[in-house]
């Protein structure tokens, strides 16, 4: 009795999606900007950033400056990566938008996410697959999904690049927004191991996260995916800039 209800609740859910017009996964009140269910409205579109004109190549932010590359990542030699995509500024819009695909459980998010970060990635036929940051297991245990993994597989179907959990994190770490620069660093070392690296040598891959801010985790991932021998790039739904 019970099971048929369900069906019968799913089946009226169906036959309304037919009709009832499609509507922004974020704030579910407008219709998306060109009608499809991997787009945001105008509205939420417009209170978000998008890194206009020539990025910052290593970061992918904005350049702010007379320089070739921005304040920070000048302040930054550190970088174990060659190039860098990201499609927002961390403003308000975005870190909404990302904090409830994240936190939220809001996973109809991902697919205007992975849509306009593929529109970003400037050739993606170079790249042999997407390797996404990954959880430990207990935060993927509390969370449920790993949002960077449905990133990559979103940014996947929009770029045919494969995606491959090619990193696996052995340790467990603090939480680095709580931390200062330096810890982040500490905080985040000799926490992820290559699998089977011996297949990413020579190749140039994508790494994928949602936010870079010091880019330390971005940094030990990278750090030991060239040590493999893979020649590394990044991308991020948002850059947040700290000068
Ligand atoms: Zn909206
Ligand atoms: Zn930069």
């Amino acid at each position: 009795m019970f099971a048929a209800h369900r069906f019968f609740q799913r089946l009226v859910r169906f036959f309304l999606a037919l009709f009832l017009p499609e509507r922004c996964p974020l704030c579910r009140e407008e219709p998306p900007a060109d009608g499809s269910p991997d787009m945001f409205c105008k509205t939420c579109l417009l209170s978000m950033q998008f890194i206009h004109g020539k990025p910052c190549p290593v970061c992918g932010g904005d350049i702010n400056g007379i320089f070739e590359i921005c304040p920070d990542c000048l302040a930054e030699p550190e970088r174990h990566w060659e190039h860098a995509y990201a499609v927002f500024r961390y403003n308000e819009g975005a870190a909404a938008a990302i904090r409830r695909f994240k936190y939220g459980n809001d996973i109809a998010l991902v697919r205007p996410l992975g849509r306009l970060l593929a529109g970003v990635i400037e050739q993606p036929e170079l790249y042999s697959e997407i390797v996404p940051v990954p959880l430990h297991w207990l935060r993927f245990l509390q969370r449920g999904y790993n949002q960077s993994v449905l990133l990559g597989e979103e940014l996947s179907r929009w770029t045919k690049i494969p995606v491959a959990r090619r990193l696996k994190r052995v340790r467990n770490t603090k939480h680095q927004a709580f931390l200062e620069k330096e810890d982040r660093k500490k905080n985040i070392k000799g926490a992820f191991v290559v699998r089977r690296p011996e297949q990413i040598k020579g190749k140039r891959i994508l790494l994928l996260d949602d936010v870079m801010t010091t880019g330390s985790t971005l940094a030990e991932c990278a750090k030991i995916l060239t040590k493999a021998g893979a020649i590394v790039d990044v991308a991020v739904i948002a850059r947040r800039q700290t000068r």
